[in-house]
């Protein structure tokens, strides 16, 4: 039997203690909910803010296993956890959510694919492989690792033989190469009872470091692509009976089709101006789902958009902000830094979310913040 959140003796744990964790944890603390997170590093973002922090890897079974049999709840905010602990915890009783099939499901891309194509639901063409082997599939396509991928780097589009010579030998997933017209998100969440979509977004993405830049809510798309983008979410997070958030990714190619690009069972970068501009932001939609609570309003109270502080190129080491006090200075920005102390190239280091009273003029000051807030080294 699961307590109480409310109570002085509840505690949630968090497996992963990276920005999207902070940002868990500072919701949690707001409501007085107790939480403990699992990282390597002490320096991690939530640590600074965790109810208790543990030091120690996700992806070992016997860590995982010990820090979940301490907490009444288990989640996470990345998904390459250690998912043998996961069972057995499941097996003993523990509360974990996403729960560890679905986990299992979205950690490898191939059973993720294959899972979208089985629902009759838009996705790129596929073929899954176990190895490289030969012959190299056509030219062009996009080689996807089965596992262990994140933030693109599991990615890479293959044009040439030459380009196929350096991928690694692992199990991959060659996808069709879409020609994008733009990416959108949605996240879904889910509770035991209700399941309801945040407002969509689109996704503008960094032209070299495959990373996103800016995030512009309302989505810059049709009604009715937001409106078969939620109904899909919805399917998806029913289908997985996942509590708490799903993030769904999508393109939207030339001829305006929209396509299943992949998903993530945890708070997501595309969801961080859920903070500023809607009623119930991502974090505190999670933690309702997970732990079984009504669900907030998912009401967008303005436009918005968010642009990711990311390392500059060609620093690293203990960082620095250039260009605080001009981007403090901006009326409806709101700067937040993850507490990361080492800036590397292309590292997140944070974001600041601009609301403004239309997308248009938040844009213009998104580029201004853009240019001018930058994470340096010294
Ligand atoms: P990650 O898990 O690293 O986020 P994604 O699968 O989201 O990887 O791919 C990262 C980016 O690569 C996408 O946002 C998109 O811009 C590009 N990409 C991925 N798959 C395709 C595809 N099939 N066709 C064209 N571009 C793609």
């Amino acid at each position: 039997m699961v307590q109480s959140p409310f109570s002085s003796s509840f505690q949630l744990g968090i497996l992963g203690g990276g920005q999207l964790g902070k940002m868990l944890c500072q919701v949690a603390y707001q409501m007085d909910i107790s939480t403990a997170v699992l990282d390597p590093d002490v320096q991690c973002s939530a640590a600074q803010i965790a109810g208790r922090f543990v030091q120690g890897s996700f992806k070992d079974f016997e860590t995982v296993l010990q820090f979940g049999r301490t907490v009444d709840v288990l989640t996470i905010e990345i998904e390459h956890v250690n998912l043998e602990a996961l069972d057995q915890l499941e097996k003993e009783g523990k509360a974990i959510h996403p729960n560890p099939q679905a986990l299992r499901l979205i950690q490898n891309k191939q059973l993720q694919k294959e899972w979208v194509a089985r629902l009759n639901l838009p996705t790129s063409k596929f073929q899954n492989f176990s190895s490289k082997g030969s012959p190299a599939p056509n030219f062009p396509f996009v080689w996807k690792a089965a596992t262990g991928g994140y933030d693109g780097k599991g990615v890479s589009v293959v044009r040439s033989q030459e380009d196929w010579n350096s991928i690694p030998d692992m199990p991959f997933v060659a996808e069709k190469l879409v020609p994008i017209q733009t990416e959108i998100a949605v996240i879904a969440v889910r509770n035991q009872s209700q399941s309801v979509c945040l407002p969509a977004c689109s996704m503008v993405f960094h032209p070299t470091a495959n990373l996103v830049t800016q995030v512009v809510c309302p989505a810059q798309v049709a009604t009715n692509i937001v409106k078969q983008a939620e109904e899909i979410a919805l399917q998806l997070i029913n289908d997985l009976e996942i509590q708490g958030l799903l993030a769904v990714e999508f393109f939207v190619d030339e001829q305006g089709s929209l396509l299943i690009n992949e998903v993530a069972p945890r708070p997501h970068n595309s969801g961080h101006f859920t903070i500023e501009a809607v009623e119930t932001s991502q974090y505190e939609q999670h933690l309702r789902g997970v732990l079984n609570l009504p669900l907030g309003s998912t009401r967008l109270k303005s436009p918005s958009v968010m642009v990711n502080v990311i390392g500059e190129a060609d620093h690293q080491g203990p960082v620095f902000y250039q260009g605080m006090n001009e981007v403090l200075a901006i009326p409806g920005a709101s700067v937040h830094l993850y507490g990361k102390k080492e800036t590397r190239p292309y590292r997140k280091m944070g974001h600041v979310t601009i609301t403004d009273s239309s997308v248009e003029s938040a844009m213009e000051k998104s580029h201004f913040v853009h240019q001018t807030l930058k994470a340096i080294s010294l």
